[in-house]
């Protein structure tokens, strides 16, 4: 039978930097997913951490049409209800004084580093114009943000690119120590390395972090993209470390599935941007905002962030019980649900095979890099979701064994 919209239009009507998936999801709920054929998935990527709530949220649907009825679009040259809320909330609820308000992660990153480098060009000068990030981390496609990212295959091939850049190894203490100076502006870490693999900062990292940041009048950056809005099991990862961040970056989960990105600053920071200095059409558009004060409303509550710890060990005992049985994985790890499992010396480059079985046994899954599956499923997941989506695991592990 052939369809009225086909998988193959991909390849004839799109530019080639996605490979998607051989089937075309159209329809969702909670945490499942159905194809174009009514084949059921159980969904463990969570948009890659964006659907914090699940699909077709019925309170961000209401949200959603409710806002839809009043006003979508207004621009920056007016404020709006929505937009004013959501920043109380997040300056409330946060280490923050002042919000600003874009569409994606790369932007609210691009905001940080634009924001940093002009603070310290304001009030020490155009020397101080080094930015320091860490090896294999993720901030975003922009040529900005992809510079600062410490993968050098998303950036190559771009250049020229911004300049001093430095990259150095993640949790590391001695060699930051080492190359860190009064040219350094930013220092951008994310607390858990996420599409580098899901790797969790060392708590005497964060805190060596802070110190030399202070010492040397650097900015601190956290990129919680990937670790905000709940995905931890706190509203934002750096309450776990103690540390406090100058700038955080937030996006993915914040809307729920809604397009949405913030930057978070303290207010000395803030005062660097004044009229001109940055802007957007989009941010912070009244949609965005009414359906992220919604999420962030219903993330923020005692009982549903110690759901996502209670999930977190239902993950942990059910990978591991596989585990036991398959002998795939040396190491399981992560906060909250957001989970790795890096695959044995055995299975290297593996990771995007296991993916793609897992989909066809209806599981779908992430992968950070060749050699890590990921999940990042809703957050409110359920029971029989949860366990429905390891029965399919282990159908997908048991052929990947064999194959
Ligand atoms: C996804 C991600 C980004 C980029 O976000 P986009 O919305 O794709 O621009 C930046 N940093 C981290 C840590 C991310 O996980």
């Amino acid at each position: 039978m052939t369809k009225a919209i086909q998988r193959s239009w991909f390849e004839q009507y799109m530019v080639p930097c996605f490979a998607p998936a051989p089937f075309i999801p159209v329809k969702a709920e909670g945490s499942r997913v159905w194809d174009q054929d009514g084949k059921e998935y159980v969904d463990f990527a969570g948009g890659i951490a964006v659907n914090a709530l699940g699909h077709a949220n019925k309170e961000l649907k209401e949200t959603l049409s409710t806002q839809m009825e009043n006003l979508w679009h207004i621009g920056n040259g007016y404020t709006n209800e929505p937009v004013l809320k959501l920043a109380k909330d997040l300056v409330e609820n946060t280490f923050s004084d002042k919000v600003f308000f874009c569409n994606s992660g790369a932007e609210a990153n691009e905001a940080a580093l634009k924001i940093a480098r002009k603070y310290a060009l304001d009030k020490y000068g155009s020397h101080k114009n080094e930015i320091i990030s860490f090896e294999n981390s993720f901030h975003g496609r922009t040529l900005f943000t992809v510079t600062v990212g410490g993968q050098p295959k998303y950036s190559q091939d771009f250049a020229p690119l911004p300049q001093e850049i430095t990259h150095l190894p993640y949790n590391d203490i001695e060699t930051i120590k080492a190359r860190i100076s009064e040219k350094t502006c930013a220092v951008i870490v994310e607390p858990i390395i996420g599409e580098g693999g899901v790797i969790p900062a060392d708590p005497a990292f964060m805190k060596a972090l802070r110190e030399l940041c202070d010492q040397y009048q650097a900015l601190l950056i956290f990129d919680e993209i990937q670790t905000g809005v709940g995905r931890t099991g706190y509203l934002y990862a750096y309450e776990e470390t103690g540390v406090v961040p100058d700038i955080l970056t937030t996006a993915k989960g914040l809307g729920g599935g809604f397009p949405i990105g913030a930057m978070l600053v303290k207010q000395h920071v803030a005062e660097v941007f004044q009229p001109g200095s940055h802007g957007t059409t989009f941010g912070g558009n009244p949609l965005a905002a009414a359906v992220a004060h919604k999420v962030l409303s219903i993330v923020n509550q005692k009982a549903f962030l110690a759901g996502v710890q209670e999930r977190h060990h239902e993950f942990i005992r059910q990978m591991t019980a596989l585990n036991q049985r398959y002998q795939v994985f040396s190491e399981i790890r992560g906060k909250g649900l957001l989970l790795g499992a890096e695959l044995t010396e055995k299975y290297q480059g593996k990771a995007k095979t296991l993916s793609n079985i897992a989909a066809e046994e209806g599981l779908i899954a992430l992968i950070a890099g060749p050699n890590v599956l990921r999940f990042a499923p809703a957050l409110n997941i359920g029971q029989q979701e949860i366990s429905d989506g390891f029965t399919r695991l282990e159908n997908a592990l048991k052929r990947f064994v064999q194959e």
